[in-house]
């Protein structure tokens, strides 16, 4: 069954550079890419694959976006970091554009995903001790089971994943961990008057697209709400078009209390993250008491407008809707026996694949770069399917077939 890998010197030279100086605290699949275009990545020897990871969901708006490029282009040209010691023209105009974008009073940028979750957390927690009266050091933060928001040494304290935590205690306190798509467990935890937030992301997208049942946010947050608990939810993979609406919270009407972005917010250019809240959770941080250097830089600003309005211009959710349909719909029709379950929204899918072989999946993931189609597991036996959001249907339909063959040779 395994795929016999094709790997140029060329490639191999680069595979090699990666392995010897670099750390390995990843396990990329064997490919080296150079070049991206919409949905399509080529590798150093220019052979061109669909990219169905899309970085993780940070690639929604296709590769090298051209409206986005010429905003980077431009922008990079003019100003690029002022650090937030002065105010910059961009900053400004960001913020009224983003908070008129999402419908909340203010927004606070950062940079990578996890930053933007640890803003969330540190938000949380000052309005828990200085708006709802928790006494101080006492908050408790309810997450779940099977939860990925991040690689800082607060957030893997409360993943459930023995990979990320292994040997890096201690852990930060104040989590409380519950089963995810449990309304009932959620009532549970609630009962503890120290609860001050729920961190939840709306599909678990790192356990493999656990899509929760159908009212099971509007459910959170009625729970939430009623707690006076701040519901916040971790969009960071989610959001920004890529389950088929602006923000998968849409698909049940919920408005998070603390909605955090990252990822597409800069279609891949750079790392944009940002928290949106309203005035009273916002104003209780004060100047000088969070912050980021790259936070809010210019350049950051000026393309996260552009990759936000190129979502809507391009009817990007709309696309994922129909388009995600398709491929679900296509992937069912291949009635394959190492299928067991699809599964997802809009364009953030996954499969579980059915093989005696532990490995089947990331050998299928080898046989699918053969077949010229980029894709990763995840926890073993899951494989993501996650292009970017412009894809078309005769690209779905040649990626589809492209699977089918590749799934054939599992044997
Ligand atoms: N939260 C979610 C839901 C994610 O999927 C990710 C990244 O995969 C993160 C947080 C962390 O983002 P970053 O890798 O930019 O820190």
């Amino acid at each position: 069954m395994t795929p016999s890998i094709t790997m140029s010197a060329t490639a191999q030279h680069y595979l090699e550079l990666e392995e010897q100086y670099g750390a390995h605290n990843y396990h990329p699949l064997p490919v080296v890419l150079s070049r991206g275009k919409g949905v399509h990545v080529w590798d150093v020897d220019g052979k061109q694959y669909f990219d169905f990871l899309s970085g993780y969901s940070a690639v929604n708006q296709g590769h090298c976006h051209p409206a986005i490029l010429q905003t980077f282009i431009e922008q990079s040209q003019q100003l690029t970091l002022t650090s937030r010691a002065f105010h910059s023209d961009r900053l400004g105009e960001y913020v009224k554009f983003i908070t008129d974008y999402f419908g909340y009073d203010k927004v606070l940028p950062m940079n990578t995903g996890v930053e933007a979750v640890e803003t969330a957390i540190k938000l949380c927690r000052k309005w828990a001790y200085e708006v709802k009266g928790i006494e101080e050091g006492k908050a408790v933060i309810i997450v779940c089971e099977g939860n990925f928001h991040g690689r800082t040494s607060t957030v893997i304290s409360f993943s459930s994943d023995p990979s990320s935590r292994k040997n890096f205690g201690p852990y930060m306190p104040g989590f409380k961990v519950i089963p995810y798509n449990d309304p009932q467990a959620l009532a549970a935890a609630l009962e503890d008057k120290n609860v001050a937030g729920f961190l939840v992301e709306p599909i678990q997208g790192e356990a493999g697209v656990l899509v929760p049942d159908e009212g099971y946010l509007a459910k959170s947050k009625a729970l939430c709400e009623a707690a006076n608990v701040l519901f916040i939810a971790d969009e960071i993979q989610t959001g920004l078009a890529r389950t088929g609406k602006m923000l998968a919270c849409d698909h049940e009407n919920v408005r998070p209390d603390l909605l955090i972005l990252g990822k597409a917010l800069s279609a891949g250019m750079m790392p944009v993250s940002a928290v949106l809240a309203d005035d009273e959770i916002m104003l209780t941080i004060k100047p000088g008491e969070h912050g980021s250097t790259y936070g809010g830089n210019p350049l950051a600003c000026a393309v996260a407008m552009t990759s936000l309005r190129v979502l809507k211009e391009e009817k990007m959710a709309e696309n994922a809707a129909v388009r995600g349909e398709q491929l679900r719909k296509g992937l069912a029709d291949l009635h394959s026996r190492h299928i067991s379950l699809i599964r997802g929204k809009g364009l953030l899918n996954a499969i579980v694949i059915n093989h005696p072989d532990k490995e089947a999946a990331w050998e299928l993931c080898l046989q699918l770069k053969e077949n010229g189609l980029l894709a990763k597991p995840t926890h073993g036996d899951k494989i993501r399917f996650a292009p970017p959001l412009l894809i078309t249907e005769a690209q779905i339909n040649e990626a589809v077939t492209i699977i089918g063959k590749s799934l054939d040779s599992l044997g």
